[in-house]
């Protein structure tokens, strides 16, 4: 296998997987080299009526990173 040439980002596969950790609070490893992930809250610009929550993670180690959207769950 060579190397890629660093960074990039995950596919579909890979984001489903941090999707549903994140929605579940596991933590999230990099499901390329099982790294810990940095996670980071964006923020939607302002003034925008934005309901989902989306967050980025990066993985430190290959330089991967995802943004996912956050459903937040229908509680009162
Ligand atoms: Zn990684």
């Amino acid at each position: 296998m060579k190397a890629g040439t660093g960074g990039g980002s995950f596919d579909a596969v890979d984001r489903r997987g941090l999707a549903l950790a994140l929605a579940r609070g596991l933590a999230l490893e990099c499901p390329r080299c099982a790294a810990p992930m940095i996670r980071q809250e964006v923020r939607p610009g302002q003034g925008v009526p934005y309901v989902r929550r989306r967050v980025w993670v990066l993985c430190p180690v290959c330089r991967r990173s995802a943004a996912l959207d956050l459903d937040r769950p229908s509680d009162g």
